[in-house]
């Protein structure tokens, strides 16, 4: 089965929602407890239960490139799945 996972560079991230709101399993969410370095709340992967897909639509979504997401396959070692 194909999982993901996210990478963020949190710094640049400008809180506009649009990855988590575009996100088919909602494992995107602001946060609600801390501000980035340009002051706004930045999105985080909240996924304990590992349902991130890596299908790519956040990052490409994202207007400021601040997700790179990787897909991992149990035949394969982890490769980006979109460039950041
Ligand atoms: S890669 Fe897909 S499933 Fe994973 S966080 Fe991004 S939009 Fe959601
Ligand atoms: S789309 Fe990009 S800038 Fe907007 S909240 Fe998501 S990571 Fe941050």
């Amino acid at each position: 089965m194909v999982r993901g996972t996210v990478a963020i560079e949190s710094d640049r991230c400008k809180g506009c929602e649009l990855c988590a709101r575009v996100c088919p399993q909602d494992v995107l969410k602001m946060s609600r407890e801390s501000f980035n370095a340009r002051g706004y709340r930045p999105v985080m992967l909240v996924d304990p239960e590992g349902k991130c897909t890596g299908c790519a639509l956040c990052a490409l979504m994202c207007p400021d490139v601040v997700l790179t997401v990787f897909r991992y396959d149990s035949r394969k070692a982890a490769a980006p799945a979109a460039a950041a």
